[in-house]
Parts: structure tokens; C-alpha cells; sequence
């Protein structure tokens, strides 16, 4: 073999060796990559889990300060403004129907009517069962 075709070969041999390496280097990349997606995955999954657990806990707070079975001047005072925005949701929500020209109602025991998807009342805020 001539110096210059050993050269050559050395030459393209390091090359080899150096596309290689990055590619070995973009593979790690792309895994650690891979294991930051899933790990951002599994902890927004996890946070969507407990986030459904605190609107239940709120939902059932809501509902005992509501029906009186529990006093809380503070919390009274977020309830209320629940009912306010309930009251404005059923509002706007018959406008709209008016518009639409579309919209099922039911009667809750208080005498309120309320829309048939409606899951607690907007004037007592009983929690309406779903039929
Ligand atoms: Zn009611």
C-alpha cells in the first residue's frame, strides 16, 4: 500500500470513527429527549389526577357550605361569588339558546329552573343528578 493510499485510509477511518461518535452522541440526545418528554408526561398526567381531586374537593365544600352543613366566612363569601357566576353562566347560556333556538330545562326542588346539563343548581346550588 502507497503512504499516500494509508493516509487516505486513516484519514477516512477517522472520519468513520467521528460520524460515528455523533451519531452515537445525537442517539443519547434523542433518548434523553425521549425520557424528558415521558417525564413531562407522567408529571402533567399526575397533576391532571390530583387537579380533578382538588376541583372534587372543592365541589364538595362548595356543596356543604352551600347546604349549611358547614360554616366558613371565607369560604361563604367564594360561594357566593360560585352562585354569582352561576347565575351569570345560566344567563348567558339562555341567551344564547334563545339565539340557537335550542335548550332543555328542569325544575330543581327549590323551584329554580335550571339547564338539563346543568350540575348543581344555580340559585341553591344543590347538586343535580344526572338523568
Ligand atoms: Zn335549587
Amino acid at each position: 500500500m502507497s503512504d499516500f493510499q494509508s493516509k487516505l485510509q486513516k484519514s477516512l477511518l477517522g472520519l468513520q470513527k467521528g460520524v460515528q461518535k455523533s451519531f452515537q452522541e445525537g442517539k443519547e440526545k434523542i433518548q434523553q429527549t425521549q425520557e424528558i418528554i415521558s417525564l413531562k408526561n407522567e408529571i402533567s398526567k399526575i397533576e391532571d389526577n390530583r387537579d380533578e381531586l382538588y376541583l372534587a374537593l372543592g365541589k364538595s365544600v362548595f356543596e356543604k357550605i352551600a347546604n349549611k352543613e358547614m360554616e366558613d366566612e371565607l369560604l361563604e363569601g367564594v360561594v357566593d361569588q360560585i352562585n354569582y357566576f352561576n347565575e351569570k353562566i345560566t344567563e348567558l347560556k339562555s341567551i344564547l339558546n334563545e339565539k340557537t333556538g335550542k335548550e332543555e330545562t328542569t325544575t330543581c326542588e327549590c323551584g329554580a329552573e335550571v339547564t338539563i346539563d346543568s350540575k348543581f343548581c344555580s340559585s341553591c346550588g344543590k347538586k343535580l343528578d344526572e338523568e
